[in-house]
């Protein structure tokens, strides 16, 4: 049984391992040991750390623990996409989700339960805003899907529930265990942060990290964008986009990633391509159109493919580098926080807030 009163070592970096053997009087090296034993080997005991000295072990066993989420359901698709539902300590609910390709595997990790930005399109802004999730929270999703897989992830994008940088101390050091050598060795250009721009901690981030960029953009003005992502009331474009900038500026291979989801008569004409090329002009840019993924109580609808390829081509021939995300999983409800719904049977929270189309139309 796992006491309160313990620290949980699953969520500590590198320098966090160090410092805390130095409290407990013990040598750092024993402490990165320690750490390659959870993330490398995927060991939550301490006895069966062969190398760390016995007095330690006991120590340790006294003072600290290994605690990582239990799966509550796994529902494999049938290309391949898993999806997981994890149980938290408190009995709270998230998703995390496995999505295989032919040169790459990608996990898509939750960073909190619930997500409170209500984006209008989005099915965790209808379960509302629970927690932020600890950082071993959030690192061992990744812990879980590298023993589900028997191998680690080569991509990571935190682009399940919840708003990163609304939860920025404890994304922060997860996302530096993942880029850790003792951990999960992914290269920072394979470490994704999705924000829907929350302007004052990308530029924090930027300060401490230089893990790729996404930014859920989905309109090409204001307006648009007021209502499909409330938060750009608070930051809108002209703060968002500079500061974007400023945050690949430091390398000049990097590009932002700009997700757009493809709302059917809402922000999929050839009006909004054109808006979208003149916003992006002079910005380091790749375009992600993704479909957007209905759930239940919502009154938008995906975008005819048509009219996506010609939205993509228009983007294209102004020579912004635009694709197409493939919808993975369908089978499934992979969509974020469509499934934690299904678990939690709050579906009759989907009558709270359901976004009428025609507001959406500027
Ligand atoms: N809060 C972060 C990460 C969460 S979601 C962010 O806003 O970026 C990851 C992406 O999925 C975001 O671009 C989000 O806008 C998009 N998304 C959310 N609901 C969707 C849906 N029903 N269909 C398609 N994309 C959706």
């Amino acid at each position: 049984m796992a006491e309160a009163s313990k620290i949980n070592l699953l969520g500590l970096t590198r320098s966090g391992v160090e410092a805390y053997f130095a409290d407990l009087g013990a040598k750092a090296f024993h402490g990165r040991n320690v750490l390659k034993w959870i993330h490398k080997h995927g060991v939550t005991d301490f006895d069966a750390m062969t190398d760390v000295p016995q007095k330690l072990r006991d120590l340790l066993r006294e003072k600290a623990e290994i605690r990582v989420p239990r799966i509550a359901l796994a529902q494999p698709a049938d290309d391949g996409t898993i999806k997981w539902v994890l149980e938290l300590i408190d009995g709270q609910h998230i998703e995390t989700v496995y999505i295989p390709e032919e040169n790459r595997s990608t996990i898509c990790v939750s960073s909190q339960v619930g997500c409170a930005l209500d984006c209008s399109f989005c099915s965790t802004a209808q379960q509302g805003f629970n927690r932020n999730l600890t950082a071993a929270e959030i690192i061992g999703q990744v812990w879980l899907a590298t023993r589900e897989l028997g191998r680690p992830p080569t991509n990571v994008v935190m682009m399940g529930m919840g708003e990163p940088l609304a939860n920025f101390d404890n994304v922060v050091p997860a996302m530096e265990l993942m880029q850790e050598d003792l951990a999960y060795m992914i290269s920072k250009v394979r470490v994704t942060l999705s924000t829907s721009g929350i302007v004052p901690a990308l530029r924090r981030l930027g300060e401490v990290s230089d893990v790729s960029l996404a930014v859920s953009l989905h309109a090409p003005d204001n307006a648009l964008r007021n209502e499909l992502v409330p938060i750009n009331r608070k930051y809108p474009l002209e703060q968002l986009i500079p500061a974007c900038k400023e945050y690949v500026a430091r390398d000049r291979r990097r590009k932002i990633t700009w997700e757009y989801v493809m709302l059917d008569g809402v922000n999929d004409s050839i009006v909004h391509a054109k808006a979208l090329i003149r916003l992006l002009e002079g910005v380091p840019s790749k375009v992600n159109l993704i479909p957007f993924n209905p759930f239940p109580g919502t009154a938008y609808k995906t975008s005819p493919a048509d009219r996506v390829e010609v939205f993509r081509q228009r983007l294209k021939r102004a020579g912004i580098m635009a694709m197409t995300r493939k919808t993975r999983g369908d089978d499934i409800d992979a969509a974020c926080g469509q499934l934690v719904g299904k678990v939690n049977d709050r579906s009759r929270r989907h009558l709270k807030r359901i976004p009428v189309v025609q507001e959406c139309r500027q």
